[in-house]
């Protein structure tokens, strides 16, 4: 990472250069003055940027963003430009932008190695990881089926539905493990877009009610979006992206349901769900005593999912909740050492492969007891004390 200062002066130098270099060196007009618009453009997103981490007018996710941008604008003008020497000169620029933006992108939180822990996965394949938890990865999420093999209808549950237009899948999926058989319902962990994609088709084709946590459900019934996402955590192009992903709201409320004040789950009596907020605030996890499995959600990923990287190859890593959309780290933070607390043999996770055995138990520990250095991002709208901007 690029310390502040010498970002600021990088930027200072950039566009005096954009400015003043082409006219000093005689360069035609053509090049020239789009360059001049160029120096201008950063000159002025530079002096609105807060280089110290704060939001307003242009903030430091936002400045990297216009870095970036200025620089493919530079390439594109050196790949139309026919003099070789101006060519060189604006492709040169225009990439040394380009790594800069790459260079400023924070790192995001290091999360904890489980590479001996993860069962192997492929994209969409059923896993069973106990007689009565199976689970499949759709691209870049997981959902959850609670019930054996063969339960009768109405005696499972399936825990969240993927992203948009996982319907198929899943549905194909519940037919291997359960015959005819519907679920009871379909139990959502939250309501974040990659968790509820196939929700509104599912709830309908089988005729299930949905149940979610009551501080859940002003997602879910149209009232409200989700907080808007937090780029600048860092971690690689997830973070990145997501200020365009969806935050809602969607409306599933004819089907909606709060789940049962005591933790029970419908049909599946030895299961019980557990109120895991921070990364939404009715966010869920489902617990089993007595095998001692975990589903957990975003509450703990099993992944770095704010990388491409990762959330396309499923590296597993222990991290705690995706980063980029967690408003409230304090929660997180409580919700990650109630989880721990629980000693889990087996954990899955809305991203990554399911974790097992002694190097996850030990991860998850660790994770817990020092979650600031390991799970929490160093830079955030949500993280320097900022958790009571909740306003879309
Ligand atoms: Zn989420
Ligand atoms: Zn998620």
């Amino acid at each position: 990472m690029i310390p502040p200062k010498t970002h600021a002066a990088l930027d200072a130098a950039s566009a005096a250069l954009l400015l003043a270099a082409p006219t000093a060196l005689g360069w035609p007009s053509r090049v020239s003055r789009p360059l001049s618009a160029l120096g201008l453009g950063v000159a002025a997103y530079s002096v609105l940027t807060r280089y110290d981490g704060g939001r307003a007018p242009v903030s430091l996710s936002e400045h990297r963003m216009l870095d970036a941008a200025q620089g493919a604008l530079a390439i594109g003008l050196a790949l139309r430009e026919r003099d070789p020497v101006i060519r060189r000169t604006v492709a040169g620029y225009g990439l040394f932008s380009l790594a800069a933006a790459a260079l400023t992108a924070p790192k995001g939180a290091p999360g904890l190695s489980v590479e001996g822990a993860a069962l192997p996965i492929r994209n969409g394949d059923l896993v069973e990881v106990a007689e009565d938890v199976a689970y499949m990865r759709l691209a870049i999420v997981n959902v959850a089926f609670i019930g054996k093999a063969g339960a009768a209808d109405r005696g499972w549950l399936l825990v969240d539905t993927g992203i948009s237009g996982s319907g198929d899948a899943i549905r194909a999926a519940a037919a291997r493990r359960f015959g005819s058989a519907r679920p009871a319902a379909i139990i959502l962990t939250h309501g974040h877009f990659d968790h509820v994609g196939a929700l509104r088709d599912l709830a309908e084709h089988w005729d299930c009610p949905i149940h979610a946590h009551p501080e859940e459900r002003p997602f879910l019934d149209g009232s409200r979006r989700y907080p808007p996402a937090s780029p600048e955590v860092g971690g690689g192009m997830m973070a990145n992206l997501s200020p365009l992903f969806p935050r809602g709201p969607l409306d599933v409320a004819d089907r909606l349901r709060d789940l049962p004040q005591g933790g029970e789950l419908p049909a599946v009596p030895e299961w019980q769900w557990i109120h895991t907020p921070g990364h939404s605030p009715g966010h869920i996890s489902l617990w089993h005593a007595g095998r001692c499995a975990l589903i957990a959600g975003d509450a703990l990923s099993a992944t770095r999912q704010e990388s491409c990287y990762f959330a396309a190859t499923q590296r597993p890593e222990l991290h705690g909740p995706p980063a980029y959309f967690t408003p409230d780290w304090a929660a997180a933070e409580a919700s990650a050492r109630r989880l721990a607390d629980l000693r889990p043999e087996i954990l899955v996770a809305g991203h990554g492969p399911a974790l097992a055995g002694a190097e996850f138990k030990a991860a998850l520990a660790r994770l817990a007891e020092n979650f600031s250095s390991v799970a929490m991002p160093k830079h955030g709208r949500y993280v320097e004390g900022a958790f009571h901007d909740q306003s879309s």
